[in-house]
């Protein structure tokens, strides 16, 4: 089997950068390649301050009326004041909206999501979190609603099923053409794209738009579990940024 790529956008919200979004639109639509787009249900991120557009739900339907995978990301885009260490899978990152939050209340806040999004139109069939970073309970909240079939995380090279859930593996942002077999998740972030990086991305497309797979098709390449490889590749990566962060810091000094 060839290596499979999955297209991912993330932070659709009316506070986006629109131009850019609008160019990536023209570029997939180029390549005829149908993305997994993170819409945040009711978007408080200080980061996002483009000015607001009325018509985005209206355009985040025409996305899914093209066939483009709708996924809730997070709640509100938000992280607490204080990190928060219990997450679901390895992680160094600091920010979190989701992990070590009562479960009763990430099950609100992931309903909550879900219903804003239905309420403009949107069918959400899969959930992710803000900076990679949830836990448990996040799962849990997750599949208390059935039409969330997936989370788009994880560390394997296929969609594996963990606690009940499918995960979709996310394990670097690339694009990157990879030599091993496998479905690879690459994580585009509009919003904040440079000239260079619209070029690597049209780069890849010009080369793999043949290999990029839908969400549905995707789906349907589950194995049974994580397995020994999913988890060496967690700690692997784990000790990799940690290694990296590491650097960083003495770089700084
Ligand atoms: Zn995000």
């Amino acid at each position: 089997m060839r290596a499979k790529y999955i297209v991912r956008l993330d932070d659709a919200c009316p506070q986006m950068n629109h131009e850019n979004w609008h160019r990536m639109e023209e570029l997939l639509d180029k390549y005829q390649v149908k993305p997994l787009v993170g819409v945040i249900p009711d978007n408080h991120d200080p980061e996002f301050t483009w000015p607001e557009d009325e018509r985005f739900w209206e355009r985040a339907r025409s996305w899914q009326d093209k066939g483009w995978t709708i996924a809730q990301h997070g709640c509100r885009h938000l992280y607490l004041p204080e990190a928060k260490r219990r997450y679901f899978q390895k992680s160094h990152s600091l920010h979190t909206e989701w992990a070590g939050v009562d479960g009763e209340v990430q099950k609100e806040m992931m309903r909550e999501g879900y219903n804003l999004l239905r309420e403009h139109g949107l069918f959400p069939t899969g959930f992710f979190a803000p900076a990679h970073t949830f836990d448990g309970n996040t799962v849990t909240a997750c599949k208390r609603i059935p039409e969330l079939k997936f989370i788009s995380d994880g560390y394997g090279l296929m969609p594996y099923r963990k606690a009940g859930m499918t995960f979709l593996p996310s394990i670097c942002d690339g694009p990157f053409l990879m030599k091993v077999p496998g479905i690879f998740t690459f994580v585009a972030h509009p919003s904040v794209m440079s000239v260079e990086s619209f070029a690597r991305w049209e780069k890849f497309l010009q080369q793999a738009h043949n290999d990029v797979i839908s969400i549905p098709k995707a789906m349907k390449k589950i194995k049974k579990q994580q397995g020994l490889l999913g988890h060496s590749l967690e700690y692997g990566i784990y000790a990799a940024r940690g290694m990296r962060n590491w650097l960083k810091k003495i770089d700084l000094m």
